[in-house]
């Protein structure tokens, strides 16, 4: 069977378009894992530790075949394989890789949390995440994602940078 899965992804050290555009390449070659469906790509600050430069963030739809803990390991791999370099908690990475929501799951281990723990305070991921699946009612919370969005007080903090003009097997991304 088939499983829906949506990821966030982001990058902000080098040619960040570049690990985004790459980290799904990469995805998608996997036997077990279709790309179905990107956002645009958003400019975004830095929350947390904020002394380090804005990333670049979208959400994906995938389709698998992988259970959770397999689909993890394929990301790490792709992080790994990126270069990611992880010395500051929060800090600046070539490439992060987060499991948002895995079908309607609740998952609540040491090594994987599903929905992902902090993605409904953070715009910078649900912005990108709603232009990917705006249907999309998050379980936990029991609220439709634009609801949430409504609600949220950083949006100004992200900021479209390249629209997804549906060109191509990537839409932006191959164009
Ligand atoms: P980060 O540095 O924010 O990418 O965190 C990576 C760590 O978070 C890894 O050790 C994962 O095991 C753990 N983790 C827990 N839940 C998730 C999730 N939903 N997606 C990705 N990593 C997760």
């Amino acid at each position: 069977m088939s499983h829906t899965v949506y990821i966030g992804i982001g990058s902000n050290i080098g040619d960040r378009e570049k690990y985004l555009q790459q980290a799904l390449v990469q995805l998608n070659k996997h036997e077990e894992v279709s790309v179905t469906n990107i956002s645009s790509i958003y400019e975004t600050d830095p929350v947390g530790y904020t002394n380090q430069a804005a990333f670049l963030n979208m959400a994906a739809e995938l389709k698998t075949e992988l259970p959770p803990l397999e689909l993890l390991n394929v990301l790490q791999k792709i992080e790994h394989h990126l270069n990611r370099k992880r010395e500051i908690h929060w800090g600046p990475r070539t490439i992060d890789l987060d499991i948002l929501l895995y079908n309607d799951e609740n998952i609540e281990s040491e090594k994987l949390k599903i929905p992902h723990p902090h993605m409904y305070e953070r715009a910078f991921v649900l912005i990108p995440l709603y232009e990917v699946n705006s249907n999309l009612i998050l379980k936990t919370v029991n609220q439709p994602i634009g609801e949430i969005i409504t609600e949220l007080p950083d949006k100004e903090g992200v900021r479209l940078w390249k629209k997804n003009n549906g060109v191509g097997e990537f839409g932006l991304l191959e164009s």
